[in-house]
């Protein structure tokens, strides 16, 4: 996947992905990165990239022209057939989800637009974007570290960039809920001991209590989970279960 990120502070995508899983990625080139920064878009004398906002107000807004051209030169560079998404950073933007993750990582590239002061023109909204993502109900000051969990998310979601070892359809909200409580050695730890039934060996039993677990976290963790996803009539039966023994408690 190739993606193109159009930030002002490009310096700051240095570290988050020179380790590990999505750093082998870019080496095993699954992943291409392009930098493009809209200020060497801008032709007058001080590369001036934001401005204050028609109306009055607080802050500065950034500039259309700097972005149409870097969007417009970033997108010269991208074969016909290649099939892609450009995505603007915001906090009015519909907030990002693991389905979405699921979503972005069909595209052959994906072009990020990253805000700063008090965002866009909204010219670049309009007429740049393809969608408006937001990672959460909290302002940031850019939308670079936005963009690099979006990345990460997505990453995480191609073929081969994560190995068994960190296999993803387990993970929390791959399949709507939360993860089951993992553990490792050793089997006891300061008084500490593992949940007998993961040393049985009886795989039936360990699958059934993995999802009795996991029902039970989104229950008590995120609970609005459970009305957007589908679950099979056990989950169901065990839910029933478990709301009962809580409420008991
Ligand atoms: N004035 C804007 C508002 O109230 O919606 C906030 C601008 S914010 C300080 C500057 C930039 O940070 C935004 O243009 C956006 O790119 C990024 N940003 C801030 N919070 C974000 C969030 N929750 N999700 C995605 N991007 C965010």
């Amino acid at each position: 996947m190739k993606i193109n990120i159009i930030s002002l502070f490009p310096e700051m995508f240095n570290g988050p992905f020179n380790h590990s899983i999505i750093n082998r990625a870019i080496e095993k080139n699954i992943l291409e990165l392009k930098f493009t920064n809209p200020r060497d878009y801008t032709y007058d004398k001080h590369h001036q990239v934001d401005d204050v906002p028609f109306g009055g107000g607080a802050g500065m807004v950034l500039k259309p022209e700097p972005f149409f051209r870097a969007v417009a030169d970033v997108k010269i560079n991208l074969s016909v057939e290649t099939t892609s998404r450009t995505i603007l950073l915001s906090p009015s933007g519909k907030t990002f989800s693991q389905e979405k993750a699921k979503q972005l990582a069909k595209y052959d590239s994906l072009i990020f637009l990253c805000g700063h002061y008090e965002g866009f023109d909204n010219r670049i909204v309009d007429n740049l974007a393809d969608e408006v993502i937001s990672i959460g109900d909290y302002v940031l000051t850019g939308g670079e570290l936005a963009c690099m969990v979006i990345i990460d998310a997505v990453s995480r979601m191609l073929p081969d960039v994560l190995g068994s070892k960190e296999s993803a359809v387990t993970d929390s909200f791959y399949n709507g809920i939360l993860e089951y409580p993992q553990y490792t050695r050793p089997r006891e730890y300061k008084n500490l001991s593992v949940p007998e039934i993961l040393l049985s060996g009886d795989h039936g039993r360990i699958d059934n209590w993995r999802k009795k677990k996991a029902l039970e976290i989104t229950y008590k963790n995120r609970p609005d989970l459970l009305n957007k996803t589908t679950l099979s009539a056990e989950e169901h039966e065990m839910l029933k279960k478990i709301e009962n023994d809580c409420t008991q408690n």
